[in-house]
């Protein structure tokens, strides 16, 4: 097992090498021991997609692992994860984004969120449009967050092997980042990261200016 998952990150670490992206190992439902496997290996950059499995893994694991949230968060689960949480990828409407800064203010602590961005086609994949991101951007009360920041966006892309439909969708991702970074910087909003590529399609995802990829089964194999 060990030899397989060291053979992989290492793998799509060095296809990672010559560009901006970061690698975030996707963790969830794999047991505790292959987390243990990454981090012996001396890396140390997890994602979950749901608050109850993130908190247990990080009850369990070293305490100098960067965990990042990337499924859907409810409002009332988020107390469970702002004592530690690196980074929140799933943000998608005001309300949540409140309440994160309101429990990271309690920990004396500031996260960094992203928004997740509708840019799939299957309307099953969750995320904001446009008109609902520049709402969130553009609400005055957010200037009165102090335990936040807002510094990217978040896609995933359709299920598909028409990679061209998958590189297009990456494109507008990053063309909503790029107009949010030149015409939004706060205190609060200061643009940098656009996570997008999972196991399927991260080589597309570097292509078109990934800064971070989320990365499952390409490493752990199939769940
Ligand atoms: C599971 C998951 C991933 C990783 O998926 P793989 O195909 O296993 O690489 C990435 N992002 C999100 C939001 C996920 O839920």
């Amino acid at each position: 097992m060990q030899e397989a998952i060291e053979k992989n990150l290492n793998e799509i670490l060095s296809k990672l090498e010559n560009s901006e992206a970061k690698l975030i190992a996707v963790t969830k439902t794999h047991p505790i021991e292959k987390l243990q496997t990454l981090y012996d290996l001396g890396f140390k950059i997890f994602g979950e997609n749901r608050v109850q499995e993130l908190t247990e893994k990080q009850e369990k694991l070293p305490k100098d692992i960067e965990w990042h949230l990337i499924g859907t968060l409810q409002r009332n689960k988020t107390k469970y994860i702002a004592p530690f949480v690196s980074m929140i990828h799933s943000v998608e409407n005001f309300k949540l984004l409140k309440e994160i800064d309101k429990r990271a203010k309690q920990n004396e602590r500031v996260i960094e969120c992203l928004l997740q961005m509708h840019i799939a086609e299957e309307d099953t994949k969750f995320g904001l449009d446009e008109k609902e991101l520049y709402e969130i951007l553009e609400n005055e009360e957010l200037k009165t967050f102090e335990n936040i920041k807002l510094v990217g966006l978040m896609g995933m892309a359709t299920f598909t092997e028409n990679e061209s439909q998958v590189r297009s969708e990456f494109k507008k991702l990053k063309m909503l980042f790029d107009k949010v970074k030149t015409n939004f910087k706060t205190e609060n909003i200061n643009f940098r990261e656009i996570s997008m590529g999972m196991s399927g399609d991260y080589p597309i995802a570097i292509e078109e200016g990934a800064t971070l990829v989320r990365v499952g089964s390409a490493i752990f194999g199939k769940r």
